[in-house]
C-alpha cells in the first residue's frame, strides 16, 4: 500500500456502529481516511434519537465519538444520504454507485429505519395507535416524527404491546413526573403534550411469560422506583418458586418481580402499571362501529409449553379472549432495517426476513453458500443492519470492533478491495461526481455550531440541551 495512496473508507451512518468501526480502523491502519455519511445534519443515530432523555449517562459514548471525529483523517459528511432509502427534503442524496467508485472500502452502518407491524385489524384505521419508534423519535426531537402530536387526552388507559426495554422506556415517559423530565433534553413539544396527558394506567403486554421477556432488570427497577406510581402484581404461576437454580440475570429479574408483586398499591396513588403476560394482540377496536378513536385492544390468552419456566417455551393460543380498555396504544415489537434501493443492482445481498445485510458473521458482506461464504470485496457492515435491531450500545460496540478487525485483516493481507488499481479520492470525488449541491453539507465544525446553539437554547430554559426538531432549523444556525 503506497503511502501516497491512503486507504479510503466510506462509513454510511453515524450511530455507534459507524463510530466504533471508524475508531478501530483509524487506530489500526495508519493514515487511513474515513468519510462518514449521515442522512441527518446531526450525528450519533439512536444515541441522540433513541436513548431515553432521562438516561443522559448512556450518551457518554458521544465523548469517544467526538475524539474520533477530531482526527484530521476523519470527515463528517452530514445531511447527505447514501442511496434513495428516504425521502429527504432539505437534504442531499448521493447514489451508492458513486460511493462505490471513490473508496477502497464501504461500511454499511445505517441502522434500522423502519418498524415491524402487528398486522391486526384496526391497526392502521383507528386513531390513537402509534409505533414506539415514532413515539420515541417524537419525544427525542427526530425531525421525521416531530409532528406526530400523539393524543394522550382521550382516556386513562394505555397499552404497550411488546416487553423489550424500548417498551419500558415508553412506559416510563408516560408515567414519570413531567417536572423530572423537564430537566432532560426531551423535546419541548413532548413535554407540553405529556404535561396534558390523562394516562394513568399503563399495561405492558407480552406474548410470553416473565422468563421469556426481553426487558432487563435496570429498566424494571427504574419503573418500580418511580414515586407515586404503583405496580400491579404479576399473574400467579409465571414466576418460578425456586429462584436459586436460575442463572444470575434471570434470578435477579424474577426476584424483583416477585418482591414487587407482594407490595400492595397504596391508596391515593395516581398512576400505575403492570406487566401483562401470555397475551397475543388480535384486534384494535373503537367503542362503536364507525367511530375512529381506539377504545380497546383485544388479546388472546396463551399458554406456554412445556412450562412457563422454560426459557425457550413455545406459545399456544387458548382461544380465550381478553379485552383491555385502551385510549392509546403503542406497538413496540421491534425496529427493522431495509435494503438500500441500489443493493439489487450491485448484487449486495439482503435478508428481508431478518432485516439484515447478509454477512459472514464478522462484518464482510457476503453471499451465503451451502458451505462457505463468498465475500464481496471491500464491502462491510456493522451494527443493527448487520446483526438485527437488538442489543445495547456496548454490544453494538463489540460488533463494530469485529467489523473494524476484518477490515484491518483484509487490508493487511492485501485482500482485494474496491478500486484496487486506481487512486481514489473519497468525498472530494463523490462531491464532484454526484453534484451534491441541493442543500448545505454539514461538516463536523458545522455540527459543533448546531450543538452549541442547542446547548444555549437549553440553558435558557434550565436544561442541558433543547434540540432543533427540523432540518431547516438545524441548517439555519449555519447561516
Ligand atoms: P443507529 O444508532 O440507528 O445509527 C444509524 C445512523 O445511520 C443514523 O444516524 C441514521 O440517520 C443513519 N442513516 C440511515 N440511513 C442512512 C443513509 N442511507 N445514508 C446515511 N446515513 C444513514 N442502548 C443502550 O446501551 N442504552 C440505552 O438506554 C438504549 N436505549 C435505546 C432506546 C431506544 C428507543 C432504541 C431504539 C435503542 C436503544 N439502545 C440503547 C440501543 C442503541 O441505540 C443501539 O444499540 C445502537 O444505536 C445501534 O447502533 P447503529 O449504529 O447500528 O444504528
Amino acid at each position: 500500500h503506497a503511502s501516497e495512496r491512503p486507504y479510503r473508507v466510506a462509513v454510511v451512518g453515524s450511530g455507534p456502529a459507524g463510530f466504533y468501526t471508524t475508531y478501530r480502523v483509524m487506530s489500526k491502519i495508519p493514515g487511513a481516511k474515513v468519510d462518514m455519511y449521515e442522512t441527518l445534519p446531526v450525528p450519533f443515530g439512536l444515541v441522540r434519537f433513541g436513548v431515553a432523555p432521562d438516561h443522559p449517562e448512556v450518551k457518554n459514548c458521544q465523548e469517544k465519538f467526538e475524539e474520533v471525529a477530531a482526527s484530521p483523517d476523519f470527515t463528517f459528511v452530514g445531511n447527505v444520504s447514501v442511496g434513495e432509502q428516504r425521502d429527504h427534503p432539505n437534504g442531499n442524496t448521493v447514489p451508492l454507485a458513486t460511493i462505490l467508485q471513490h473508496y477502497n472500502a464501504v461500511v454499511f452502518a445505517y441502522g434500522s429505519s423502519q418498524d415491524k407491524k402487528l398486522g391486526i385489524p384496526g391497526e392502521s384505521a383507528l386513531r390513537g395507535i402509534y409505533s414506539a419508534r415514532e413515539f420515541v423519535g417524537w419525544y427525542n426531537g427526530l425531525p421525521e416524527h416531530a409532528n406526530l402530536a400523539p393524543d394522550l387526552t382521550q382516556g386513562d388507559e394505555a397499552v404497550i404491546i411488546g416487553q423489550g426495554n424500548v417498551a419500558l422506556d415508553v412506559a416510563r415517559m408516560l408515567l414519570e413526573d413531567v417536572d423530572v423530565l423537564r430537566k432532560s433534553d426531551i423535546a419541548e413539544h413532548a413535554l407540553a403534550t405529556l404535561a396534558k396527558s390523562r394516562v394513568k394506567r399503563v399495561r405492558i403486554v407480552g406474548r410470553r411469560g416473565p422468563m421469556q421477556a426481553a426487558f432487563t432488570i435496570k429498566e424494571v427497577r427504574e419503573l418500580v422506583k418511580l414515586p407515586d406510581v404503583g405496580f400491579h402484581p404479576v399473574e400467579q404461576g409465571l414466576i418460578p418458586s425456586d429462584l436459586q437454580i436460575l442463572p444470575r440475570a434471570d434470578r435477579r429479574r424474577m426476584d424483583i418481580l416477585r418482591k414487587e408483586s407482594l407490595i400492595p398499591i397504596s391508596e391515593g396513588i395516581k398512576k400505575s402499571w403492570s406487566l401483562d403476560f401470555c397475551l397475543s394482540p388480535k384486534m384494535f377496536r373503537a367503542s362503536y362501529p364507525g367511530e375512529q378513536q381506539l377504545a380497546s385492544t383485544i388479546f388472546e390468552r396463551n399458554v406456554l409449553k412445556p412450562s412457563p419456566f422454560v426459557p425457550e417455551a413455545s406459545v399456544y393460543g387458548t382461544g380465550e379472549s381478553v379485552k383491555f380498555p385502551s385510549s392509546v396504544a403503542f406497538r413496540s415489537i421491534g425496529y427493522k432495517s431495509a435494503a438500500l434501493s441500489e443493493f439489487a443492482q450491485f448484487g449486495i445481498p439482503f435478508n428481508k426476513k431478518l432485516g439484515i445485510i447478509k454477512n459472514d458473521g464478522r462484518g464482510r458482506v457476503a453471499h451465503d453458500g451451502d458451505e462457505h461464504f463468498s465475500a464481496l470485496p471491500g464491502l462491510y457492515c456493522a451494527g443493527w443492519v448487520k446483526r438485527g435491531p437488538t442489543g445495547v450500545i456496548a454490544s453494538t460496540m463489540e460488533d463494530a470492533f469485529a467489523t473494524g478487525d476484518v477490515i484491518v485483516e483484509d487490508y493487511a493481507s492485501n485482500a482485494q478491495s474496491l478500486n484496487d488499481h486506481q487512486k481514489v479520492s473519497g468525498w472530494e470525488g463523490v462531491k464532484r461526481d454526484a453534484k451534491v449541491n441541493k442543500a448545505r453539507v454539514v461538516s463536523w465544525a458545522d455540527w459543533q455550531k448546531i450543538d452549541s446553539a442547542e446547548r444555549q437554547r437549553g440553558q435558557a430554559i434550565g436544561k442541558g440541551r433543547e434540540k432543533f426538531t427540523s432540518i431547516k432549523d438545524m441548517l439555519a444556525v449555519l447561516g
